[in-house]
C-alpha cells in the first residue's frame, strides 16, 4: 500500500444521497488508483441529528454500491477525549481562549453589526480575559466555549487540486468556536484532529466545504500539523441548476435501489458527474475508472444531475448483465408484486427475464413486463382492443389460429411460427391481422418480446386457453355494444 490515505466522512443525519455517494466514489477511485487506503469516518458529534438508522442506511448504501473501505468505521462521538486534549493544548499555548459571552451578548453584537452593515463577527471580547476572571467564571459554573485566536491580518490560501489556489482574507474570519459550551467539538475542529491523526494525505470532499477549509487550515497552523492536500468536488445540481432536493424525484441510493436500478449503472453514472475517461466513452466499468482516475482531471464545473441519462445507462446494464445475477435481483420485485411466492421455478423466471430485459430499463419494468407469465390477464390494453379485437373477421382468425396451434408439437418458437406462416398464406391475410390480435390475446398488451418467444414460454395450454378467452371476450364485447 502507498501512503495515500483518504477518507469519506458522512454525517449520519439522512440517507446516502447521490452527491454523497459521488464524494465516496471519488475517494474510493483515488484510493484504488493509488493503491492507497480509504477510511470511513462517521461525523456523529451532532447528537441531536445523528441517528443509528441513518448510519446503517449509509453503510448499506456504500456496500450495495460496492464501495468498500479499508479502515473504520470510526466514530467521532467515541473520540471526544482526543478533541478535548487538543483544545486544552491550544488553551495552554495561548492560541485559543475561553469565551463566556452569553447568547444575549452575542445577539447584541450581531444586531450591531447588521445595523452598521458589517458581516456579523465575534468582537473578540473574551480574547484577553484575565486569568482571575476566567477562574471566577469557571467557579461560578459558567460554561464557556473555546475560540481560536485567528490572525487579524494576512491571507489563508487553499491550494486545491481541482480549483487551483483559492484565497481568503483572514480579516473576514472571527475567532470562531472550536469547542462548544457542552464540551463537544465543532465540525471544523474535529475534522482537523481526525484528518491529522488518521494521517489523511488528501481531503476530497464536496465544494460546499470549501469555505470551511481556510478555517481548518488556521487550526492546522495553530496545532503545527502538516497540511493534507485538498480537492473540493463540484456541486451536483438539478437540471434547472437549482440545489438538488426531494422535488427532483429520487435522490438517494436507497430510492434508486428500490426503483430497480443496478449498482453498476449508478456507479457509472455518478462517475460521470465530474469525470470522464480519456477516450470520452460514457459507458465503462470501474476497472477502467480505477486505472485512469486522477483528481487533476475532475471537472470544477457543477455537475448536472439527469435521471434520464441514469435510466438509459441502467437499461444498458440490464441488457449486458450476467443473467443469473439479474434474475436473482428481479425475483424480489416479482415477489413484491405478488407475482410469485417463496417457491418458484428459477429456470422459468430466468428465461422470462432474459426475454423481456431487451426492452426494459429498470428491474421494476422487468417485473411489470413479466406479469402475464405469472398471472392471468385482468385487462386487455384498451387501445389494442379497439384496434385489433374489434376488427371484422378477428374472431374467425383467432379461432383458426387456435386450431392451427393445437397441432403444433413440440410447441417451440420455430414450430409455432411455421404454423402461423402457413395460416397467413392459407387465409390470404397480412401477418399483422394475425399477429396483433394474438399478441393482445396472450399478453394483454400491444408490444413486448417476439410473439413466438412469448408462446413458447407460456406453453401450449396457456396460449390456447388465452386465445379462447380472447374470443369469448370479443364475442361478449359485441353483445354489450349492440
Ligand atoms: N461530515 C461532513 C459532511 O458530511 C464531512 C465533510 C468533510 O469531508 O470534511 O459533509
Amino acid at each position: 500500500m502507498s501512503d495515500i490515505r483518504v477518507r469519506f466522512a458522512p454525517s449520519p443525519t439522512g440517507n446516502l444521497h447521490i452527491g454523497g455517494a459521488r464524494t465516496a466514489l471519488f475517494n474510493w477511485l483515488f484510493a484504488r488508483h493509488n493503491e492507497g487506503c480509504l477510511i470511513l469516518r462517521v461525523d456523529d458529534t451532532d447528537i441531536e441529528r445523528s441517528t443509528e438508522k441513518s448510519m446503517e442506511a449509509i453503510l448499506d448504501g456504500l456496500k450495495w454500491l460496492g464501495l468498500d473501505w479499508d479502515e473504520g468505521p470510526f466514530y467521532q462521538a467515541q473520540r471526544l477525549e482526543r478533541y478535548r486534549e487538543y483544545a486544552q493544548q491550544l488553551l495552554n499555548e495561548g492560541k485559543a481562549y475561553y469565551c463566556f459571552c452569553s447568547k444575549e451578548e452575542l445577539d447584541e453584537m450581531r444586531k450591531k453589526a447588521q445595523k452598521d452593515g458589517r458581516p456579523s463577527m465575534y468582537s473578540g471580547k473574551c480574547r484577553d480575559l484575565k486569568q482571575e476572571m476566567i477562574e471566577k467564571y469557571l467557579e461560578e459554573g459558567k460554561k464557556p466555549v473555546i475560540r481560536l485566536k485567528v490572525p487579524r491580518a494576512g491571507k489563508t490560501v487553499v491550494h486545491d487540486i481541482i480549483r487551483g489556489n483559492v484565497e481568503f482574507e483572514n480579516s473576514t474570519f472571527d475567532d470562531f468556536i472550536i469547542m462548544k459550551s457542552d464540551n463537544m467539538p465543532t465540525y471544523n475542529f474535529a475534522t482537523v484532529i481526525d484528518d491529522y491523526e488518521f494521517k489523511i494525505s488528501h481531503v476530497i470532499r464536496a465544494e460546499e466545504h470549501l469555505s470551511n477549509t481556510p478555517k481548518q487550515i488556521l487550526i492546522y497552523e495553530a496545532l503545527e500539523f502538516k497540511l493534507p492536500e485538498f480537492a473540493h468536488v463540484s456541486m451536483v445540481l438539478a437540471p434547472d441548476r437549482s440545489k438538488l432536493s426531494k422535488r427532483h424525484g429520487a435522490t438517494s441510493v436507497q430510492e434508486f435501489r428500490d426503483l430497480g436500478y443496478l449498482p453498476e449503472a449508478i456507479i457509472n453514472y455518478i462517475t460521470l458527474l465530474g469525470w470522464i475517461p480519456q477516450d470520452g466513452e460514457e459507458i465503462f466499468d470501474t476497472s477502467k475508472s480505477i486505472k485512469e482516475f486522477t483528481l487533476e482531471r475532475v471537472s470544477k464545473n457543477p455537475a448536472i444531475y439527469d435521471t434520464k441519462k441514469l435510466t438509459w445507462l441502467n437499461g444498458h446494464y440490464i441488457r449486458e448483465y450476467d443473467i443469473d445475477k439479474l434474475t436473482n435481483m428481479v425475483i424480489p420485485f416479482l415477489q413484491k408484486k405478488n407475482l410469485i411466492g417463496d417457491n418458484y421455478d428459477y429456470n422459468y423466471i430466468k428465461k422470462i427475464v432474459n426475454l423481456v430485459r431487451e426492452r426494459e430499463k429498470t428491474l421494476i419494468d422487468i417485473a411489470d413486463a413479466s406479469s402475464y407469465y405469472f398471472a392471468e390477464i385482468e385487462e386487455y390494453d384498451k387501445k389494442g382492443v379497439k384496434k385489433y379485437f374489434l376488427k371484422t373477421g378477428v374472431i374467425d382468425i383467432l379461432k383458426k389460429a387456435k386450431k392451427a396451434l393445437e397441432n403444433v408439437e413440440p410447441f417451440t418458437v420455430e414450430n409455432t411460427e411455421d404454423a402461423y406462416r402457413r395460416l397467413i398464406e392459407e387465409l390470404k391475410i397480412s401477418s399483422g391481422n394475425l399477429f396483433h390480435p394474438t399478441r393482445l390475446a396472450i399478453s394483454g398488451r400491444t408490444f413486448g418480446p417476439g410473439l413466438f418467444d412469448i408462446m413458447e414460454l407460456l406453453g401450449k395450454a396457456k396460449t390456447l386457453e388465452r386465445i379462447e378467452k380472447a374470443v369469448e371476450y370479443i364475442e361478449n364485447y359485441h353483445e354489450e355494444v349492440e
